[in-house]
């Protein structure tokens, strides 16, 4: 297949290619206007960088490692390095975005931050640089995702978070996103909503992009370090909204010998109507404010999704991906709930390292390439899986998952 060459970031209206722009209501016009005009100009400054610089490494923890994975790579007849996004403080790649996001706000002068969360993983990344900052925090997160993901919710409550819960629709991930945009229009002056992906109306897939992009911005530094090269022959990521795989794609998207794999989840199956496969069931639409591939049915009612992995169970992807599976430029493979929980067993019994069900997804797709010894691969280990033990015991107990 010829690659075609992508550049990194979309243009003026938010394109990339004929995803992404920003539709959104009329209302939401003055919010997301005033963060498109002012966000690159923020994150060039020299005391923003400075700033966000200094919490990654002494905050969060970064660089992340890159870790040879020697029992695996064995395994594989291979040479796979894992991004170790799962060491990070609160566990995974989403606190990247959020620090950036919470200096950003600081900087347009809002006092008071949204977020929605599904699972909670990004709830808990807000809430967490909330604190941080001392500014207020609500999250929403619908009714039957509160019951679900009780310790997450703790956590944010302990962080001094309002969790408020959604209880229309289905009272999951979208209905807590439209209670967010419906607070967000009605506290238009002192509120900045941090969206958690590389979704939503422009600026935000770019802007949250550029944040994560410290991850391969790393990754190039560390493999020349280790191997003399910067470039490795695979990236290997999950993607649920895309924002980890946009980081750990980003400063490889030019580089067009880098063969770049996003995984996707395929629950029980891609056609077994409980899936979250957005490229291989989707069809162009706009979801959350912008142009991509989303599952819908002939009307264009969005789908539920299914996933075992919260943070995969979207049925949109942001609009770079749905750009870079267009363009050839990104292949994207799928992983079943079966396959992500076996890989998960597997990456702990082989590295001692238990990822999170997101991240396994990623791990499973290690099967379905041919890979030999000249390879090097990087495999982005997007979060621990403390989270998930819950999951993890019922499959050890012999239960259904
Ligand atoms: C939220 C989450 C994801 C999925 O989100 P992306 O925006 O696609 O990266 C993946 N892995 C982990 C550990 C997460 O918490």
């Amino acid at each position: 297949m010829i690659k075609e060459r992508v550049s990194t970031s979309p243009d003026e209206r938010g394109y990339y290619g004929k995803f992404g722009g920003a539709f959104i209501p009329e209302m939401l016009y003055p919010n997301v206007e005033e963060l498109r005009r002012r966000y690159l100009e923020i994150m060039h400054e020299a005391a923003f960088q400075m700033e966000y610089r200094d919490l990654l490494r002494d905050y969060v923890g970064r660089p992340s490692p890159l870790y040879l994975a020697g029992r695996l790579s064995a395994k594989y007849n291979t040479r796979i390095y894992l991004k170790r996004e799962d060491l990070n403080h609160t566990g995974a790649h989403k606190i990247n975005n959020t620090i950036g996001q919470i200096l950003l706000a600081q900087r347009l002068g809002k006092r008071r931050i949204i977020a929605e969360t599904g699972a909670g993983q990004h709830g808990v990344a807000t809430a967490t640089v909330c604190a941080l900052k001392g500014i207020e925090c609500i999250v929403y997160m619908g009714e039957k995702d509160i019951e679900r993901q009780a310790p997450n919710v703790a956590r944010m409550k302990m962080l001094g978070a309002k969790v408020v819960p959604a209880t229309s629709g289905s009272k999951t991930l979208k209905d807590a996103t439209n209670e967010a945009i419906r607070d967000w229009i009605n506290n238009p002056v002192d509120t900045h909503y941090i969206i958690g992906s590389v979704v939503g109306p422009h600026p935000y897939p770019d802007l949250v992009a550029r944040f994560q992009s410290v991850i391969s911005e790393e990754t190039r530094a560390q493999l020349k370090e280790k191997t003399g090269s910067e470039l490795p022959t695979h990236v290997i990521a999950c993607v649920g909204g895309g924002s980890n795989a946009a980081g750990a794609f980003y400063h490889f998207l030019e580089e067009g010998e880098v063969e770049l794999i996003a995984v996707e989840a395929a629950g029980h199956g891609i056609h077994s109507g409980m899936s979250a496969a957005t490229t291989q069931l989707g069809k162009p639409g706009i979801l959350h404010g912008s142009r991509s591939y989303v599952m819908q049915t002939e009307d264009g009612q969005v789908v539920e999704p299914h996933s075992i992995s919260a943070g995969l169970d979207y049925p949109g992807i942001g609009p770079l991906h749905a750009y870079l599976f267009d363009s050839g430029r990104a292949t994207f493979l799928s992983a079943t709930d079966d396959e992500a929980v076996a890989a998960a067993f597997e990456l702990t019994r082989l590295e001692g390292i238990i990822p999170a069900l997101e991240s396994a997804h990623a791990v499973a797709a290690l099967d379905q390439l041919q890979l030999n010894e000249q390879d090097t691969v990087v495999l982005c280990l997007s979060g621990r899986g403390d989270k998930d033990m819950a999951t993890y015991m019922r499959v050890m107990e012999g239960g259904n998952i």
